[in-house]
């Protein structure tokens, strides 16, 4: 399956073919949708038939190998036939502000010092888990720093290495949860230009300034050494 998204982030839909279809997986030949992983949710949005026909999808998830991408039609929706087209769409609106809150969390990442042990993106907030015990973090200051990087404007961009030289760069794991896939040869980085170097196959705005105003909405503790960093849009 070719993930149109990895290269092309802002392409709303693509054309494609129905390679299979059941109740509860829908797969093609190529698509837009995200599928959850990374902190980040599955995409919704619909494939429309060539007839007229609307099939929604309601989640997207990862199937079997690495370029797998499962799409979750809504519960009863008469299935498109295997081998027929579609235009894939995702809801753009709903992914384009993932998009804003996932960008902000390199961002966090760069502000606050220390290793994230999770992290979870959700539509107009996101949050990361770091492990600083002694850490005094500030909201005002955080929040400060967040949108003097967004003002900057960094170019944010994806770039591929190899396994090999990821070993090399161990410091480049920092990760919000999860490993970046292995085996396949090459592992997918995001920079912010300047700010941010980490391997990371999420869905990215393609400079800070499209984030928008942020604010840090709270950092709670949890546990002896966590503390949960939760950023929002401003003013949503
Ligand atoms: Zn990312």
């Amino acid at each position: 399956m070719e993930l149109v998204f990895q290269d092309e982030p802002y392409a709303r839909r693509c054309e494609a073919t129905v390679v299979a279809a059941a109740p509860e997986a829908i797969r093609l030949d190529r698509t837009v949708f995200y599928p959850m992983g990374g902190g980040q949710p599955g995409d919704r949005g619909v494939l429309h038939g060539a007839d007229g026909t609307r099939v929604e999808i309601v989640d997207t998830r990862r199937g079997d190998g690495p370029d797998d991408v499962v799409h979750v039609p809504a519960e009863g929706t008469a299935l498109p036939a295997a081998g027929s087209r579609v235009v894939a769409e995702i809801d753009w609106q709903r992914r384009h502000r993932l998009m804003r809150i996932h960008t902000c969390l390199h961002l966090l990442c760069a502000v606050v010092e220390g290793p994230v042990t999770g992290g979870q993106i959700g539509d107009g907030r996101g949050r990361l888990d770091f492990d600083i015990p002694e850490a005094a973090l500030d909201k005002a200051e955080v929040t400060a720093a967040l949108n003097r990087l967004i003002g900057e404007d960094h170019v944010v961009r994806p770039r591929w290495v190899t396994d090999a030289e990821l070993d090399a760069q161990p410091e480049l794991v920092k990760t919000m949860a999860v490993k970046p896939p292995r085996g396949e040869g090459r592992v997918r980085l995001l920079e912010v230009e300047g700010v941010d170097l980490q391997a990371c196959g999420g869905t990215h705005v393609a400079r800070t300034s499209e984030i928008g105003p942020v604010e840090v909405a709270k950092i709670e503790k949890k546990g002896r050494h966590n503390r949960r960093v939760v950023v929002a849009f401003a003013g949503d």
